[in-house]
């Protein structure tokens, strides 16, 4: 499409649907930010030696079921982030997911394995919710992670098979027994992920019982290494 047409239909879109930012409905300059500056510096950027991330990654990784770990914020109650991804498990979040999933996909990027990656996993949904809800947020993240990284994402390899109940109240021993058996593998589908690298994504991690649950499956079919990628962490 030539330039001029780009600019004009941007034009449109900003007449008629004003590109407002998702945590406190500012006017933003293009359809592809989704938070105000004034929003977007309340933002806390996770870093490998915060001692969430510390937690989050012995949990998933710290026995050896997953490589390694990579999130992007830190959820905080009421901030800018919790307001990005409601919007992305409740307002058809599609741009709002690739956005995310593009910085995160950054920050794998800049890890060692990253180039050895075969494919991008996202959580799945159980297949009531998906219908509720007509997307799986975490496949969205993985979208904007595989355009960064150019690795494919991979939707049919696992599903979930029990509905669990809401997680919140629970305490992570009775967290985990409650995701434990809730994903399988297809049968055709384990023969090709034997000796595969696989980058699961999920948008946010709170104890990590379900990720470990879903890791768990896919570690049955034996592949080559599981990594994990989240948009943020939540505190217990
Ligand atoms: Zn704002």
């Amino acid at each position: 499409m030539p330039a001029e047409r780009i600019s004009l239909r941007s034009a449109l879109l900003n007449f008629f649907f004003p590109p407002l930012c998702f945590c406190c409905g500012a006017l933003v300059t293009s359809q592809t930010d989704t938070l105000c500056p004034q929003c977007r510096v309340r933002t806390t950027l996770l870093t490998t030696d915060d001692p969430l991330f510390s937690l989050a990654w012995s949990r998933i990784c710290g026995d050896g079921l997953c490589e390694d770990l990579v999130s992007g914020f830190r959820f905080e109650k009421d901030g800018p982030v919790q307001a990005l991804l409601h919007a992305l498990k409740y307002r058809g979040g599609e741009h709002v997911g690739r956005s995310l999933g593009a910085e995160v996909g950054a920050l794998v990027r800049e890890r060692a394995w990253a180039p050895a990656l075969d494919m991008i996993v996202p959580l799945p949904l159980h297949k009531a919710k998906f219908r509720e809800r007509g997307y799986n947020q975490a496949e969205q993240c993985a979208l904007g992670i595989a355009a960064v990284l150019g690795v494919p994402v991979r939707r049919s390899g696992v599903r979930r098979i029990r509905w669990t109940r809401s997680q919140t109240t629970l305490a992570y021993a009775e967290r985990q027994e409650n995701v434990d058996a809730a994903f399988v593998v297809s049968p055709g589908e384990q023969e090709f992920l034997r000796g595969k690298k696989i980058l699961l994504v999920d948008d946010v991690i709170t104890t990590g019982a379900t990720i470990r649950a879903c890791a768990t499956a896919l570690a049955r079919c034996r592949p080559g290494g599981l990594y994990v990628a989240s948009i943020a962490l939540a505190e217990q």
